[in-house]
Formats: structure tokens, C-alpha cells, sequence
């Protein structure tokens, strides 16, 4: 269902989370988004944040990443790019300067469309506390 067509005007509301955001490279989930709006929509619902999360991931203003096991999160840079899942504090990191695998293009004669690649490890953090504790 494409509800996009239906609903494109960009809100008020819709412009606050979209500014929230692209202020964070955190990846927050849905709820993490709802608690950081709150100070400024406080009379927004949770309902609310979740449709024009879907509708900004819609219209490609922000990414939605879904990641197995995970709630899904959000992305303000709607640039393909890659992340990593931290296996210990299960934050999601972007890795290095924006990575293109060139959507539109063709790998071995196969046209790239999308692609959903998850990269599990350790974030620089959490190896921190690993060396300390060798
Ligand atoms: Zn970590
Ligand atoms: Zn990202």
C-alpha cells in the first residue's frame, strides 16, 4: 500500500522529526524518536511518530532499517550506506564515509535495486572494554 500519494504535505509534526533526526547518528527506534519530539510536540502520540516515520522512509527523506531480532530503527541520512550491529551493546554504527555499492548499476550483469546487508561486530566502545579486561 502506497500511503505516500495520500499524504505528502510535510507538517509541522513531520518537520520536527525529520529535523530530530538528521540531529542524531544514533539509529533510534520509533520510541527513541517519540521521547525526543516529545519536548517539542508534546501533544504528539506514539501512533503519530510511527505513520510519518513511514512516510518520511516513503518519500526517501530518511532510511528505515530493519535488522533481524530488532526493532526497527531509524536513519536522518537517506544515503545508502553501511552499519554495524555492536553484538555486546546492540547499538547500531555507521561504518566509514558513505559506501556506495551503486544502486542502478549492474554487478556481474545483475542490476542493483537495494540491498540489506547486515555487518555484526564489535563497536569501537565495546572493544575498549574488551582490552581492558585482557
Ligand atoms: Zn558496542
Ligand atoms: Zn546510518
Amino acid at each position: 500500500m502506497n500511503i505516500v500519494n495520500k499524504d505528502r504535505r510535510m507538517t509541522k509534526q513531520r518537520q520536527v522529526i525529520l529535523e530530530r533526526l538528521r540531529e542524531v547518528k544514533t539509529h533510534p527506534t520509533a520510541d527513541e524518536v517519540y521521547a525526543m519530539v516529545k519536548e517539542d510536540l508534546p501533544k504528539i502520540s506514539l501512533g503519530t511518530v510511527y505513520r510519518n516515520l513511514d512516510i518520511l522512509a516513503e518519500l526517501g527523506l530518511i532510511q528505515k532499517l530493519e535488522m533481524a531480532g530488532q526493532p526497527k530503527r531509524f536513519d536522518g541520512n537517506p544515503h545508502p550506506h553501511l552499519h554495524g550491529k555492536c553484538i555486546a551493546c546492540e547499538r547500531v554504527v555507521d561504518l566509514g564515509p558513505d559506501f556506495d555499492f551503486g544502486l542502478d548499476k549492474k554487478i556481474n550483469g545483475f542490476k542493483v535495486l537495494d540491498y540489506k546487508l547486515e555487518i555484526i561486530g564489535l563497536c569501537s566502545r565495546c572493544q575498549e572494554k574488551e582490552n581492558k579486561l585482557k
